[in-house]
């Protein structure tokens, strides 16, 4: 198939930690290259947020970058890309009036709403557009209140993107339910979770330094709602307790470690660590370039992801995979990858007594520790590898593919439509 990806302001290409590079860029580069290993081939479209950057980059096997002209060519937050999702589906559809691909697949709603945009100028060679949402307005709003950035626009656009595209991606159980709620059928809902690059993410292999404390990492983006700041409150729980032997590593944000003191938000950390007076036991790493992880990982005792919410969340399934348990809040995706007691422990979010009595738990049992994580490897192994993602994913084009509505005018006319 030939399958056009839309990734607005998400770029497989970028570096991945710091506010708006996340799990969407890990997700899109992964499952593109694994649907062109398949034998299809992925042209991945994203904005130009640099005006260095060429319109095609070739991106391995398969897979092509296409950077579109939409809004000022320099980075601009998510939240204020709204007014230029015209322009980028306007582009779009010049890109595919010659040769409309087979299925379009939108990653996040502004990119859905530019892919219905780009596909209803194609009339008669509409292809089927796919949604993957990654988050949802609700949920973000539910959790954040007035701190939510998104354009109030988002309340109505949204769900209209999850009304009018053929099929959308559920990641998880609840995810599926949050898109009911939104008015998405339930019969237009398909199930594939996100996956885990398990080799780069593999037990085996070299490991970043480690002394005799047991050491707690948090790694991702380091926004607010990724609760950080619990982890570093469950530090000084155990130091309230007079434990003195538990290490925090805290890896990402926008910057690396020689300049992450400009980044707002490891300052934001740094003072909280200050107020919390852990500073001794508490390490920045800034961001780290996503094939460093897998050492860091491997020096990890346990990872803590303690997310306020989380649409999925790909972190836990890579400390999964290096063979780390994990320590998870029960919210979102983590309620179906994080099994409690067998690859991991799972705990009411921003509850720094019930983390610091997780941590605790896992530090004075090393077997049970040790056979976590080993479940942990067995689980993304049988459930998330990407191959297994892309081959779901194919499965869903396929369908989408084969329900695509068939314009009126070529029944009237005879027209035969490919099928
Ligand atoms: N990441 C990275 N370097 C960093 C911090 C994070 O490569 O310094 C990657 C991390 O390994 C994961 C992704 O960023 O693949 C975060 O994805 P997740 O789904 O956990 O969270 P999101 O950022 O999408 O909210």
């Amino acid at each position: 198939m030939r399958i056009a990806m839309v990734s607005e302001h998400a770029s497989p290409l970028a570096a991945i930690g710091g506010v708006d590079a996340g799990g969407q860029n890990v997700h899109v580069a992964a499952l593109a290259t694994a649907l062109a290993a398949r034998g299809h081939t992925i042209t991945v479209y994203t904005r130009r947020d640099d005006a260095e950057l060429p319109r095609r980059v070739p991106m391995g096997r398969g897979v092509e970058v296409v950077h579109i002209d939409a809004g000022p060519p320099h980075r601009v937050p998510k939240d204020e890309l709204l007014p230029w999702m015209d322009d980028f589906g306007d582009d779009l559809a010049v890109a595919w009036e010659a040769d409309p691909p087979h299925v379009v697949h939108a990653h996040f709603w502004m990119s859905g709403l530019a892919a219905l945009r780009a596909v209803d100028a194609l009339g008669a060679a509409r292809p089927p557009v796919v949604q993957s949402f990654h988050a949802l307005g609700h949920v973000k709003r539910r959790h954040q209140g007035a701190d939510d950035t998104s354009p109030a626009e988002r309340r109505e656009l949204e769900p209209f993107v999850g009304r009018n595209v053929d099929r959308v991606i559920a990641t998880c159980s609840d995810e599926a339910f949050e898109l009911h709620q939104i008015g998405v059928q339930t019969s237009r809902i398909s199930f594939t979770p996100c996956g885990v690059d398990t080799d780069l993410f593999c037990p085996d292999g070299p490991s970043a330094s480690h002394g005799d404390r047991f050491r707690v990492m948090a790694l991702g983006r380091l926004v607010p709602r990724k609760g950080v700041e619990s982890v570093i409150d469950a530090m000084a729980v155990l130091r309230e307790r007079g434990i003195d032997d538990v290490e925090l590593e805290i890896v990402g944000g926008s910057l690396p470690e020689g300049e992450m003191d400009a980044d707002p938000d490891v300052r934001r950390l740094q003072e909280h660590v200050a107020r919390r007076g852990v500073g001794e036991s508490v390490r920045f790493r800034g961001q780290v370039p996503h094939d460093d992880l897998p050492a860091l990982l491997r020096a990890a005792d346990v990872v803590a992801c303690t997310p306020w919410y989380e649409p999925f969340g790909i972190v836990p399934l890579e400390a999964m995979s290096t063979g780390t348990p994990v320590i998870a809040s029960a919210v979102g995706g983590l309620l179906d990858t994080v099994v409690h007691e067998v690859t991991g422990l799972r705990v009411t979010s921003r509850d720094a007594e019930a983390l610091a009595d997780a941590i605790l738990a896992l530090r004075a049992e090393p077997g049970w520790a040790r056979t976590m994580g080993r479940n942990g490897r067995a689980r993304v192994e049988r459930l998330y590898t990407w191959s297994r993602v892309a081959a779901d994913t194919e499965r869903i084009y396929r369908q989408a593919y084969a329900e695509r509505p068939i314009p009126l005018h070529s029944l009237h006319t005879g027209t035969a439509v490919a099928r």
